[in-house]
């Protein structure tokens, strides 16, 4: 008797087996076209809005990158999954092979960074700016002065800076944060009298806290042009992303994302 069941369990998992590897088991797509698409990590900084953020409690990346990423990856036929990580890890993590693309408002002239990443076209431009608590009386960043400090991010031309201005005298320290939002804090703790922040960005910090900070100045320091970037020597991908870069700026879709987000 035991036998005869041992037998029927070992038929019933063979005939269970093909009939599972026979459906395909994944999506439709890969039954039918028989070819699973790579899904393309991209990493960024989501402290950065409105080009990248996440809402409170929330780890959904929202922001003008991701929606316009996702018309690229649309018109050519990508499929992306983002991760978030602290901005100086942004490059480390397309070297080491654990991202394909950055998107996170990078700008593609600052240092070295074309050396070690392949940019793309330029998606957006912008410059730099001091942000001060409403009550400062600084009149811009050729006001500061020696005894004060000044905030920015760790990895970015701000925080890049901010470390210049330290070396050479001109601030008693400049304080470099993984996060945009804890330079933000510093300022309206006093810990810090300014911080030197991307002008759109700054200006989306103004809509929701332009009772207790402004800009102070003009802007400064190099001209600024965003870019994704993707691995060194990926030339496929960086042809893919341009290509669709083009084609949402003919069709109106990156003017109507520029509406959506920054007007
Ligand atoms: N645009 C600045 C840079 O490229 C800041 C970017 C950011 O903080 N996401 O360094």
């Amino acid at each position: 008797m035991k036998k005869k069941s041992l037998a029927l369990l070992i038929a019933f998992t063979l005939v269970f087996t093909f009939a599972l590897s026979a459906c395909g088991g994944g999506s439709d797509e890969s039954a039918d076209s028989g070819e699973e698409k790579a899904v393309l990590k991209v990493v960024t900084e989501a402290t950065f809005a409105p080009f990248e953020s996440t809402e409170d409690g929330d780890d959904t990346i929202v922001g003008f990158d991701p929606d316009m990423m996702a018309a690229i990856a649309e018109d050519q036929g990508l499929e992306l999954e983002w991760v978030n990580m602290e901005f100086d890890s942004l490059i480390p993590a397309l070297q080491s092979d654990q991202g394909d693309i950055i998107c996170a408002g990078m700008n593609k002239l600052a240092g070295d960074r074309a050396e070690k990443v392949d940019f793309g076209d330029t998606y957006f431009e912008s410059d730099l700016m001091l942000l001060v608590t409403s009550d400062s009386e600084l009149t811009g960043i050729d006001a500061v002065t020696s005894d004060m400090k000044l905030a920015s991010q760790i990895g970015t031309t701000g925080g890049d800076m901010v470390q210049a201005m330290k070396d050479e005298g001109k601030i008693a320290d400049g304080v470099v944060l993984n996060q945009w939002t804890d330079c933000y804090l510093q300022l309206q703790n006093g810990e810090v009298q300014g911080v030197i922040v991307d002008k759109p960005v700054g200006e989306a910090y103004l809509n929701n806290h332009g009772d207790i900070a402004k800009f102070v100045g003009d802007s400064f320091g190099e001209h600024e042009e965003f870019a994704f970037a993707v691995q060194k020597g990926n030339t496929e991908l960086l042809d893919k992303l341009n290509a669709g870069l083009a084609n949402i700026k003919a069709n109106g879709k990156y003017d109507e994302l520029v509406d959506k987000w920054f007007s």
